[in-house]
């Protein structure tokens, strides 16, 4: 395994490589990686004949009040990680040297104003950024992303489409606690009594898609039963409590084969997101 953190380095290694390999995987993380980077780590592994990770806590995705500083870091465990998967690159650019002299946004209208982009204004934009500049140095064939992070995944499917990016989107699923808890980096942030109000997301989720499955397909009734839900945890609060298409992100008033419930919660002053699909096809 090998490690850049210069992109021109990583550049002309890939350009090496290009000619001898024709399929190339990439997942983009901001590290602490826990199992469900791993699952996309593994994927990329199976499907592909050589595998980046990218390490990158991106300053750019963070708004100016949320958890840049306190992002949780351990490269040096990441890296064993990575290792031991069988990744053959690992980039973990230098912050300075990335956006050095940087002027260019890469933004997706509309979608990236909804839901998370509420609370998170500059949040998308700066993934849709960072991931431009990561697949023109990767030249990925293949991208790995979780559902886990599903309006996130969306935009960056539109960008691939609306840009010509030449690479397909994987998206994998969410990998989940025993208990049912999105694996997330933020979770170390949890402790205690908070990891029990955590719980309130799979809750909800799971209660929802219960109710929807014994008939009830009205949106409005089904955000009110979510919500009597999120009443019993009293440290949490909601962000967003939506009932959307899962491809476009846009709300509905009726679940149909394509629904997904998607929250934000915070618990306390962590904030915590998840979501699951209705209906099976
Ligand atoms: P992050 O390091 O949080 O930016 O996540 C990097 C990638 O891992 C994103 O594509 C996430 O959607 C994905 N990911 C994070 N948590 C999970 C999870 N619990 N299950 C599946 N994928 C995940």
């Amino acid at each position: 395994m090998r490690i850049f953190t210069q992109a021109s380095d990583l550049s002309n290694q890939i350009k090496k490589i290009k000619k001898e390999v024709d399929k190339i995987g990439f997942v983009p993380t901001m590290g602490y990686l826990h199992e469900g980077h791993e699952s996309l780590i593994k994927q990329s592994v199976l499907e592909n004949q050589k595998t980046i990770v990218s390490i990158f806590v991106n300053p750019l995705q963070f708004g100016e009040n949320e958890d840049l500083a306190t992002y949780p870091r351990d490269l040096k465990s990441d890296l064993k990680k990575c290792e031991k998967l069988g990744v053959d690159f690992v980039f973990t650019p230098n912050e300075s040297d990335f956006y050095n002299n940087h002027k260019t946004k890469v933004k997706v209208s509309e979608m990236s104003n909804i839901l998370c982009g509420v609370t998170r204004p500059v949040h998308f934009e700066g993934v849709t950024t960072v991931l431009a500049k990561l697949f023109n140095i990767t030249k990925a064939n293949n991208v790995y992303m979780g559902q886990k992070d599903a309006q996130q995944v969306s935009i960056v499917k539109k960008m691939v489409k609306d840009l010509n990016f030449d690479l397909d989107i994987i998206q994998m699923p969410i990998v989940r606690e025993i208990d049912g808890l999105a694996k997330s980096s933020r979770n170390k942030y949890l402790d205690g009594e908070n990891r029990k109000e955590a719980l309130v997301l799979f809750n909800i989720l799971s209660s929802i898609k219960k109710i929807v499955e014994n008939g009830e397909l009205e949106v409005d009734k089904l955000k009110y039963e979510a919500r009597k839900i999120l009443k019993k945890y009293s440290k949490a609060k909601e962000d967003y409590i939506e009932i959307v298409n899962k491809n476009t992100m846009k709300k509905q008033e009726m679940v149909d084969e394509e629904s997904m419930m998607i929250l934000a919660i915070f618990i306390e002053k962590i904030r915590l997101i998840d979501n699951m699909k209705l209906l099976e096809d």
